[in-house]
């Protein structure tokens, strides 16, 4: 029995598989696994990523989005713009486990969460304070941070049953106007599992991640028979030569096939991704497309 976990970016993927293993070597249970990764960093003010200290909106407020997908039944969690609750993908959970639907929104979402003991709570580090404060001091127009990496998402696979879970939990891009929702709640472009065919997650710009729908179109692929990498470049190959702009940030999709093999594509260098197969952890860096 085999059991891999990926993560994303440099600093946030390390500690999100290592947690995630550890849930999976008392659980056996992949959603409760990437749950538990992310929730892991989410609380970890270290990590401005996501969660507990992530950064904020253009009036200060972290406005959080998360979703998980389980490929054996296709359910979706998901809540977006949520304010004042973590770890936000346990509220997405609950949305999975707990109603008919796939996502929740904003004041709702918040309320669903206190119903089921969430507390509410400022996620104001004294980090993102001061980080919101000099992007205050500087700010020019509606500019938001397409260099800051707001986002974590995971997939668990294993070998036994060849299931897939993909979960994405983010404070979306810094400085945003209120009430903007990226790709990572929305199930098919920040994350995707169907144990048929493979599943993908997505980092980067949301807005470009969500137009060309990385992580369904990364899946699709693999159902035609592609490998998880040649996936991920053909996603990503069609994203940068529609939209030629898309290279100017980096925006990322990765994947696992049923079988267990992982790829990952980007927009442009700089994405590190981490990974944990059977206890082993290494990263990669993956380069830009050419
Ligand atoms: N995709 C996220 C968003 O647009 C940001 C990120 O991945 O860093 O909300």
């Amino acid at each position: 029995m085999s059991v891999l976990f990926v993560s994303t970016w440099k600093d946030a993927g390390e500690p999100t598989v290592r947690a995630a293993y550890e849930n999976y070597q008392s659980t056996g249970c992949l959603l409760t696994a990437c749950e538990a990764g992310l929730a892991h960093v989410e609380l970890d003010p270290r990590y401005q990523a996501i969660g507990f200290g992530g950064l904020p909106n253009s009036e200060g407020d972290q406005e959080l989005d998360a979703g998980m997908m389980d490929g054996r039944t296709l359910e979706v969690g998901a809540v977006c713009a949520v304010r004042g609750v973590i770890p936000v993908i346990s509220v997405a959970r609950k949305v999975l486990e707990e109603t008919p639907h796939n996502m929740l929104a904003g004041e709702n979402a918040r309320r669903f969460a206190e119903r089921h003991g969430f507390e509410v709570r400022n996620l104001n580090s004294e980090h993102s304070l001061r980080a919101y404060e000099e992007w205050r001091a500087n700010r020019r127009g509606a500019e938001v941070a397409h260099l800051v990496h707001d986002t974590v998402t995971i997939i668990g696979w294993e070998s036994e049953t060849r299931h897939l879970v993909a979960a994405c939990s983010t404070s979306g891009m810094a400085w945003k106007v209120p009430g903007r929702v990226g790709d990572s709640p929305i199930a098919g472009a920040g994350y995707y599992a169907d144990d048929d065919a493979g599943a993908a997650g997505a980092t980067g710009v949301g807005e470009d991640i969500w137009r060309f729908m990385l992580s369904f179109r990364a899946v699709e692929f693999m159902r035609s028979g592609m490998s998880a990498e040649a996936a991920c470049e053909r996603a990503v190959g069609i994203m940068v030569d529609r939209s030629p702009a898309t290279r100017d940030h980096c925006s990322v999709v990765f994947a696992v096939s049923r079988d267990g093999d992982w790829g990952a594509a980007a927009s442009k260098d700089g994405f590190v991704a981490w990974t944990c197969r059977d206890g082993v952890i290494e990263s990669r860096a993956i380069p830009g497309a050419r």
